[in-house]
């Protein structure tokens, strides 16, 4: 029996990345995982199907994050799919992982790239937590995943970075308040971590993005896995409000 049985997790963005190895490493470990995704259907339902074959239990969710109603139409997916298979919506993890990225030079950024990046990566995790704590019950788990880039500087990520620190507000001030409801809130901030980015099939370009790590190596998405699936459960009992690292040592500088 994993240390998670019986408890109930929405992760954000979960078709691919870290986001689907965190709702993989958290169904093994026991909980019901709803597996939210945008446009990724498929991949989606791949992910659930693989948890259900090593006989974990999840189900697929779909909304546009940053979309207006994206976060109303999350919940009624999710709490649909909690009360089909508990009879109830309690949530005890959630884990706010959709994310999208800049790339883009400060002075070639719009307003309106500037706000898609505000809507998705600070707001939407904001209004999530906001409406999954009345489901939340005492003891619950909140994690949020920032970015080693709000203490590390990459001017083409400024707007980017921005949101980040937004994200990290969320755990200094949400901490305080769901203290005396037990439940935690932290930030979990990876380095450069193998997604479906075509750079990651460049090995050049892996070389040196390796190079920033003390590892000497890119994340893989399981290493920011573990470090959630530790947040989420009961030995993480005293961490709360804290900004973890999980960069593969690259803010050692
Ligand atoms: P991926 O790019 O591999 O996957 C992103 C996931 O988020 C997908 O499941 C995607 O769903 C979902 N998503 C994206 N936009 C939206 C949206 N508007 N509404 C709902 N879902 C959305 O992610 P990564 O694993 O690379 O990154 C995960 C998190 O980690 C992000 O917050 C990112 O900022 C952060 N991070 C990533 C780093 C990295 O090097 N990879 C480094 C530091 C932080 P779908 O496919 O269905 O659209």
């Amino acid at each position: 029996m994993g240390n998670l049985t019986g408890r109930t997790a929405l992760v954000t963005g979960s078709s691919r990345g870290m986001g689907r190895a965190t709702a993989e490493r958290l169904a093994r470990e026991g909980a019901l995982v709803a597996v939210h995704y945008a446009t990724g259907k498929a991949a989606a339902e791949e992910v659930v199907s693989g948890i259900e074959s090593d006989g974990g239990r999840a189900f697929a969710v779909r909304s546009e994050l940053g979309a207006p109603g994206g976060v109303h139409e999350l919940f009624l997916g999710l709490e649909q799919g909690l009360k089909e298979r508990t009879g109830s919506s309690e949530l005890n993890i959630v884990v706010n992982n959709a994310g999208v990225m800049g790339g883009v030079k400060p002075e070639d950024t719009t307003p309106e790239q500037f706000d898609r990046l505000v809507a998705v990566n600070a707001k939407a995790p904001f209004f999530v937590i906001q409406r999954a704590l009345p489901n939340m019950p005492d003891g619950g788990r909140i994690i949020n995943i920032s970015s080693g880039l709000t203490r590390f500087a990459n001017p083409d990520e400024i707007a980017y970075a921005m949101t980040k620190g937004a994200v990290e507000m969320l755990a200094l001030h949400y901490a305080k308040y769901l203290g005396p409801r037990g439940i935690t809130v932290n930030s979990v901030a990876p380095g450069i971590t193998r997604n479906g980015n075509p750079v990651f099939d460049i090995p050049e370009a892996v070389e040196q993005m390796a190079a920033l790590s003390t590892f000497n190596r890119v994340g893989e998405p399981q290493d920011v896995a573990d470090v959630v699936a530790f947040l989420a459960s009961d030995d993480a009992r005293w961490v709360t409000g804290a900004f973890i690292d999980a960069s593969g040592g690259t803010l050692l500088g």
